[in-house]
């Protein structure tokens, strides 16, 4: 077994609350500097610009021979307002996922004035669109129904921040839903520097709890905070092991 640095929850220019400067490469250049292994791209109810990450990811292997996972992933805001942090283990599942979801995405205009801008990159960092429907609106999927179509997409669902007082399975809902096959969670950085964790799971002790920035600005990201023990670094081997 070998330990990975990972950080599975970094959202890019395209959220609307996440800096401008949150760049396909200035991420991944980020990233391997702090010295990790694997990520993964998450903004607001949108997978808009995992490709060009995991493409810049690449380009940075070829050119300066430093090797960095990028896992395709969305956090969404789901009707109950609990967010949740989908990864999958392909770009190809992650748009097909995306495509499926599109019809419960709330088509209410952004406020770029009030919000923020939602930039879509290209692998160069070129700005190539502008999204117009306000991403920080909930969609209007189910917690369960979301569940289901995750693992149809051969993905992982992860309730985000779970200590959170809001935007939180716990806060929202009140637990975690026995009924539901969910092995890992996500607990804040905050929550995991005051010692939140597994207490807030008590109905299944055999789940991974994992710990990620939430990063919307560079310096945010993780460095070698925290890793898995893995005995390979792939993407089917990262979503195997937290489903
Ligand atoms: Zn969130
Ligand atoms: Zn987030």
């Amino acid at each position: 077994m070998q330990s990975f640095y990972y950080d599975l929850h970094i959202h890019t220019g395209l959220s609307p609350c996440a800096d401008n400067d949150m760049t396909p490469n200035d991420i991944v250049g980020m990233a391997i500097l702090g010295g990790l292994d694997v990520i993964a791209v998450t903004d607001h109810n949108t997978i808009g610009n995992a490709a060009a990450v995991i493409k810049a990811a690449a380009v940075a292997e070829k050119q300066h021979g430093k090797s960095l996972l990028v896992l395709p992933g969305i956090e969404v805001s789901t009707a109950e307002e609990v967010h949740v942090i989908c990864l999958f283990p392909n770009i190809d599942e992650a748009e097909a996922f995306d495509a499926n979801l599109s019809s419960f995405y709330s088509l209410i205009p952004n406020r770029e004035d009030i919000f923020g801008s939602q930039i879509i990159f290209d692998e160069n960092d070129k700005i190539i669109n502008n999204v117009e429907r306000m991403l920080i609106a909930p969609t209007g999927i189910s917690f369960d129904n979301l569940y289901d179509l995750t693992i149809e997409h051969n993905g992982v669902f992860i309730p985000a921040h779970i200590d959170r007082d809001s935007f939180s399975v716990i806060s929202n809902l009140g637990f975690l839903p026995p009924h539901l096959k969910i092995n890992t969670v996500e607990i804040s950085q905050k929550g995991a520097e005051k010692g939140i964790g597994k207490s807030l799971v008590k109905n299944n002790s055999d789940i991974n709890t994992i710990i990620s920035s939430d990063a919307h600005q560079l310096w945010a990201i993780n460095d070698k905070k925290h890793f898995f023990s893995l005995p390979e670094l792939s993407a089917d081997v990262v979503i195997d092991f937290l489903r």
